[in-house]
């Protein structure tokens, strides 16, 4: 019995993308958890907290917060911040992009996000994208990926994606952004990034996204 399957890896791999096609085929939900960060990130900022210089504050917040994926029409899940539907110019800006590293390298908030994710194996098979999904959310599901891409390739996706990018932003800008962000979360004391033992990696720096997706269905239906 499958109940989960994990996609991990770094900034502009292409995991979302590839989670959401494979939850597609295989009439999973799909739950992005890069959102939930990055949604707490976009109620800390408008608090006027400094992620760098006041983590104490965001944990004192939580308890506050609610960030909760509800159900959409059929298996759709729509990611909420206190009531309120998330709206893309609050998770996708640059500002939280730049920023939600910060957040969620404080134990705190993964503990906090952690259990919401955990929560949502109830609802019955889930494809689950992030970072430490297959290492820390669930360690037990029988199907781990590792989605990674070149550093070009990565920064050629992002720079095409609308909303994510400031104004006037060029290839080398945006590779460093992504740079920035995956050495800190590849060197965060809690939960770093990383291939879980299990994982099975897969780099689509020269695959088409049918291909990537073709490609994990077949694994998971073998
Ligand atoms: O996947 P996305 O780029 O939207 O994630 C934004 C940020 O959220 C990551 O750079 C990382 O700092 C954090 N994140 C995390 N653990 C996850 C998902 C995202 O730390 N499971």
């Amino acid at each position: 019995e499958i109940a989960q399957i994990t996609l991990d890896g770094p900034a502009a791999s292409g995991k979302s993308s590839a989670a959401q096609g494979l939850a597609k085929e295989l009439n999973a939900y799909f739950v992005n958890t890069g959102d939930m960060y990055r949604a707490l990130t976009s109620v800390v900022l408008s608090k006027g907290i400094d992620p760098e210089t006041q983590p104490e504050e965001i944990e004192k917040i939580l308890p506050e917060q609610d960030i909760r994926y509800v159900s959409g029409e059929g298996l759709e899940l729509l990611l909420q911040i206190n009531g309120q539907l998330a709206q893309a110019s609050q998770v996708r800006s640059p500002e939280v992009a730049a920023k939600v590293s910060l957040v969620a390298k404080v134990p705190a908030v993964r503990q906090w996000l952690v259990k919401r994710q955990r929560q949502s194996a109830e609802l019955g098979l889930i494809v689950m994208e992030g970072r430490d999904i297959g290492t820390v959310v669930f360690p037990e599901a029988k199907f781990k990926f590792y989605v990674s891409a070149s550093p070009l390739v990565r920064a050629q996706r992002r720079l095409v994606q609308e909303g994510e990018v400031s104004e006037g932003a060029t290839v080398e800008k945006v590779a460093a952004e992504i740079a920035k962000r995956d050495e800190m979360d590849m060197n965060r004391a809690v939960s770093p990034l990383k291939p879980a033992e299990d994982a099975i990696k897969v780099d689509t720096s020269d695959l088409p996204l049918e291909e990537v997706i073709s490609l994990m269905a077949t694994i998971v239906r073998k």
